[in-house]
């Protein structure tokens, strides 16, 4: 009896892994589908809201933000892959944001102009 009573245990327990696997799967796509390449970043989504996203840097709240800097912008990033203009962003999935902006994830790519 005792034998399986242990085995309807780790029955359920991997029966529990797999349900709690198979969620995580699926927001983790819910987040990819979300990020869609090619599609310009907005402010007023609420994840890049979250981060501090401005597209335009210099319009960055400094109270907020006491470390940011004007020579912080989205073309001077690592997570950046773009022109003088635009680019995408690999943080937000490959969606667009123009070089002059900010978010609070910004780190400086040092090859960078
Ligand atoms: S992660 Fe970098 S490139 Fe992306 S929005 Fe923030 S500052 Fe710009």
């Amino acid at each position: 009896m005792k034998n399986l009573n242990r085995r309807i245990f780790l029955i359920q327990s991997a029966a529990l892994t797999s349900a709690t696997l198979a969620t995580q799967v699926s927001a983790s796509d819910k987040k990819m589908k979300a990020a869609a390449p090619g599609e310009r970043l907005s402010e007023a989504d609420s994840y890049p809201k979250s981060m501090g996203f401005k597209l335009e840097s210099k319009n960055v709240d400094k109270t907020r933000y006491p470390r940011h800097t004007t020579e912080q912008y989205c073309s001077r990033c690592q997570l950046y892959e773009g022109n003088a203009t635009e680019g995408e962003c690999s943080f937000y999935g490959g969606r667009i944001v123009p070089a002059a902006g900010w978010c609070k994830n910004f780190k400086l790519n040092k090859s960078a102009a």
